[in-house]
């Protein structure tokens, strides 16, 4: 299929953007073929598209926790983003129920149901990127997760749209059944309890501001590189080694134990450790994803033999 042929399918398509842009982490080749999309009904019609002429497709959206290969091998890259001021995007009903589009961004939700007093979301203020996105990996921060007031998720499974409630959804700790499904994350219910519209705001604030001290604006990372690994999930012989006062909700902080090896400062090409957090591996620019690959693998090795815990990727490789 050629570039031409790919012209004629989706006319408002680009040839090679660069995916790097389009990512916190700035890492990643030029897409062959890039196609924005505003809103699910576009998402699911490229979708069909791609399936009937066999062309091979990548979704991304706010680009916070992805890494693209240097040489992307997709042949679409559907960059799937609402535009925020659509009107159907969101609607907050009177007893708290919400609906809201998947590419719409986390920041506007929250921003939203907390002007018109409900509560559930506010602690995950701060993480960039978009509600779809955030279903994903079930991204949550200070006790909150995205999948708390969670009721059903809206998708395309490749046939066609429906509702899966959240038991289907399979939360868990950064976990969801999305990760391993070729399902797309077209819209989100909803049930949000009541809050005081000050209250909710200030906590946000207050949030945001300690979030910026830890990512410094500019900082191209994609949040914290490594899942925080779980109690239940660890043998009683490499708990025995764990600074048990570290443990926080039944996990032990990845960066605790990176830190405990050393990892602080360490590079890998143009890929480093922060030398303030040890689970924040930054680009200095022109990093790549087998630098970050390769940091990430001493890193997990010093873990392991120190501890014989086993990092885990929170960050997702895109092909
Ligand atoms: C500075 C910084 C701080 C962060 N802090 C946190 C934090 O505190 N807690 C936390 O959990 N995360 C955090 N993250 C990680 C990231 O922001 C979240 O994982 C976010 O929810 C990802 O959303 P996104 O729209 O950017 O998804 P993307 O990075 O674009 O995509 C992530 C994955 O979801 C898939 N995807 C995206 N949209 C859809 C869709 N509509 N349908 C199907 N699949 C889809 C993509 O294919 C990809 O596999 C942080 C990141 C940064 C850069």
């Amino acid at each position: 299929m050629t570039v031409k042929n790919l012209k004629q399918i989706w006319p408002t398509g680009q040839t090679k953007v660069s995916l790097a842009e389009l990512t916190t982490f700035k890492i990643g080749g030029v897409a062959p073929f890039y196609l924005a999309v505003k809103d699910k009904q576009s998402l699911v019609e490229a979708v069909k598209k791609a399936q009937t002429t066999k062309i091979s497709y990548v979704i991304f959206a706010g680009g916070s926790n992805v890494v693209f290969p240097g040489r992307p091998s997709t042949k679409l890259y559907i960059h799937y983003l609402t535009n925020p001021l659509a009107k159907d995007a969101l609607t907050i009903g009177p007893t708290g129920q919400v609906y809201v589009e998947a590419g719409l961004s986390l920041a506007s939700l929250i921003k939203k149901v907390i002007s018109q007093g409900r509560a559930g979301l506010e602690s995950l203020s701060g993480i960039p990127g978009t509600v779809g996105g955030a279903v994903v990996g079930n991204a949550g921060a200070y006790g909150q997760s995205i999948s708390d007031h969670l009721l059903a998720v809206e998708i395309f499974d490749g046939q066609v749209i429906r509702w899966v409630d959240r038991v289907t959804c399979r939360f868990n700790y950064r976990d969801s059944i999305f990760k391993y499904k070729p399902w797309l994350v077209l819209g989100v219910k909803f049930k949000l309890t009541k809050g005081n519209t000050e209250t909710l705001t200030k906590k946000s604030r207050q949030i945001i501001k300690i979030r910026q001290a830890k990512y410094k604006p500019g900082l191209a990372c994609p949040g914290s590189y490594f899942k925080n690994p779980l109690v239940s999930k660890v043998s009683a012989r490499s708990l025995k080694l764990v600074d048990p006062t570290k443990i926080i909700d039944g996990k032990i902080p990845a960066g605790y134990l990176l830190e405990v090896v050393g990892a602080k400062g360490l590079k890998q090409g143009q890929m480093a450790v922060v030398d303030f957090h040890g689970n924040l591996i930054m680009n200095l620019g022109g990093g790549t994803a087998s630098d970050a690959k390769k940091l990430a693998t001493r890193l997990k090795q010093k873990v392991q033999d120190r501890f014989g815990i086993t990092l885990e990727e929170e960050v997702r490789f895109l092909p």
